[in-house]
């Protein structure tokens, strides 16, 4: 949709951008490039699949984690798509290299683009975010920069308290399929939001069908609660759809860690560390303090077993590993590992979760 590009000015330069896939966060960060900035026009990259992780593992060195081969496939995808200027995030692990990495490696195959690595600008000082901001847009409109901020913001606090009430519900659809498909309007109505009153509507109406559509909930219904590596427990086509599946098998499930928690509101839950003091003493990466947190409470609330999602070669999510087995063994809640690259199979996965299944609803039966 061009929908900005009337009012461009003649002679100033268009900048056709992209941001590679990741979960639906998408759609936030369309709105935006599309609503924020007057120049932009957004490429979305075409959805995940084996062929992203294909062309990214093609090019990528064989020890790096699997999101940077998913990252940089989609990356690839969105300049074939007509992208000529890419974003690439930063981040505490080995995540703040990999802008640079994948920009030699993109130059290297020929491309030709400009490349925005917030890495360079990590300060998290106003100033820097400046430097970002006016170098996409030279002739920034504050005003509407700002609103659009708030939007987006709202966009993605909503997309992530509508995913967790999904997937705590859905396997429980009495009708055969109203909730996910009020789940799947509520998607598309994000990526074509167009205000902010197309958010708010979107909201609603997706709040409303989920009161209003039968459920066959049982009381007490199995409940998992989703921890680990910030890209692969959040992007559902790098986890094999986990959540779906354990919904399909009637399982409650519960994951804490999303943008909302760990990005825009991290501050209202600061002070995790001396909750978990009795478990382990010091940080040891970006995520391992809110996971061993969310594993402990979890726990402690008498969930019927927890699931570690992790990428091959996650030194952050491996280092946490042993916090989490003495969480298993101190509260006895079974805990599953699930390390994915992108040889995991779909039915390799279904295999464990199958017997993961039959654990926990033996146990909960023998403790009932
Ligand atoms: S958290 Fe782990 S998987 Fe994610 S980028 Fe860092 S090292 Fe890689």
């Amino acid at each position: 949709m061009p929908l900005k590009l009337e009012r461009i000015k003649e002679g100033q330069r268009v900048i056709h951008g992209a941001f590679p896939r990741y979960a639906e966060y998408n759609c936030a960060m369309k709105y935006m490039a599309e609503h924020g900035f007057h120049n932009v026009k957004f490429v979305m990259p075409p959805p995940l699949t084996k062929r992203t992780e294909e062309i990214g593992a093609r090019y990528s060195p064989d020890y790096v984690c699997t999101p940077f081969k998913t990252l940089l496939g989609s990356l690839i995808e969105a300049l074939e798509a007509g992208a000529d200027t890419l974003v690439m995030v930063h981040g505490y692990c080995r995540l703040g290299y990999y802008g640079e990495l994948m920009e030699q490696i993109l130059r290297d195959q020929g491309y030709e683009f400009d490349f925005i690595n917030l890495s360079d600008y990590d300060t998290w000082k106003k100033r820097d975010w400046l430097k970002v901001i006016r170098r996409i847009d030279p002739k920034l409109n504050i005003p509407k920069f700002v609103q659009a901020a708030r939007e987006t913001i709202r966009m993605m606090e909503h997309l992530d308290e509508v995913t967790s009430e999904y997937y705590q519900i859905c396997g429980f659809d009495a009708t055969g399929g109203e909730v996910r498909r009020a789940y799947r309007r509520f998607l598309a109505a994000l990526y074509t939001a167009d205000s902010g009153e197309d958010i708010e509507g979107a909201y609603k109406r997706v709040k409303q069908d989920f009161q209003t559509i039968p459920l066959n909930k049982p009381d007490r219904p199995l409940r998992v609660g989703i921890l680990g590596e910030f890209y692969t427990v959040m992007d559902a086509f790098s986890n094999l759809h986990l959540e779906q599946k354990l919904a399909d098998m009637g399982v409650e499930v519960h994951r804490w860690m999303n943008m909302t928690h760990h990005l825009l509101h991290y501050g209202e839950v600061k002070n995790l560390a001396p909750k978990i003091r009795d478990l382990c003493e010091y940080t040891m990466g970006p995520t391992s303090t809110a996971n061993i947190w969310y594993a402990k409470t979890c726990a402690e609330h008498g969930y019927d077993g927890l699931i570690h999602v992790k990428s091959a070669n996650c030194t952050p999510e491996i280092d946490i590993m042993p916090v989490l087995q003495n969480i298993s063994a101190d509260y006895k809640i079974p805990t599953l590992y699930l390390t994915y690259d992108s040889q995991t199979s779909d039915v390799g996965l279904m295999t464990r979760l199958e017997a993961f299944y039959d654990m926990i609803e033996t146990r909960k039966r023998a403790l009932s």
